[in-house]
């Protein structure tokens, strides 16, 4: 009987050591994998708070966190607390009737996703490469980012006149860009500006400079201004609030 007894606590102690020292192992892999993953995490914030500039691609040990950022569900929860944001702001906000009261998106990333296309440029760790880029845009089969969607069409019922400003080409990519912007519901938008050939090769921050102080001349009032890079956000007539959407796969200049 005490041996049957001894085996058992035995075979209890066995287990308990067992369970333990696995949970201990547990702990230690997190551990192990939380210095990349915070840093990561630091180096994204740097980048949304415009500490980290002109990078050309993400950090490598930094992959598998944009991968997961990108689709394990925060970077579309970031974006969804942006526009929230937004909705916040304008919700006393009445367009006056002269018409003039006007807003800006950026189109790539912004209105619509390249999502599909950086994950075979393992999200931004691949540089630039504007040939595959253009077929990719040619294809006009960006799909919409669902906040951003719906922040437009409210702006659009609300009265407030939507100004679609990019650095996209005129010249070769502003049919497919137009058809992409339709086919994913961006429908009654003002004007949408693409990148004529005067500004071809000038910094975004100039271009999209020169073409809100325009817009000013022509009297209308930037109530906001919205993009996924500082270049949107930043130069002359900025717009009377801005709003960043999160991109951690790349800088434009
Ligand atoms: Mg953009």
């Amino acid at each position: 009987m005490f041996t049957v007894m001894r085996s058992v606590w035995e075979v209890f102690v066995l287990m308990f050591i067992s369970v333990f020292s696995k949970s201990v192992e547990a702990k230690h892999t997190a551990r192990m994998s939380l210095p990349v993953e915070g840093h990561c995490l630091s180096w994204r914030l740097a980048v949304e708070a415009n500490n980290a500039r002109a990078w050309r691609s993400i950090p490598i040990q930094c992959l598998f966190y944009v991968e997961n950022y990108m689709l394990g569900g925060q970077y579309e929860r970031d974006v969804n607390v942006v526009v929230q944001q937004i909705y916040q702001y304008m919700a006393d906000m009445v367009p006056g009737e002269d018409g003039k009261d006007a807003w800006i998106l950026d189109v790539d990333d912004t209105c619509l996703s390249n999502l599909c296309y950086y994950q075979g440029k393992r999200y931004g760790l691949d540089p630039f490469d504007p040939a595959a880029f253009k077929k990719w845009a040619m294809r006009a089969s960006c799909p919409a980012i669902p906040a951003v969607l719906g922040l437009f069409q409210r702006l659009v019922e609300s009265g407030f006149k939507v100004f679609l400003l990019t650095g996209r080409d005129d010249e070769t990519l502003g049919t497919a860009t137009i058809e992409n912007l339709e086919n994913q519901g961006f429908v009654g938008y003002e004007r949408i500006i693409l990148r004529k050939s005067e500004y071809r090769g000038k910094g975004a921050v100039f271009f999209k400079s020169e073409i809100r102080k325009q817009l000013n001349a022509d009297g209308y009032r930037i109530r906001g201004n919205v993009g996924d890079q500082w270049s949107d956000l930043q130069g002359d007539f900025v717009g009377d609030r801005t709003f960043k959407i999160p991109n951690a796969m790349y800088f434009v200049p």
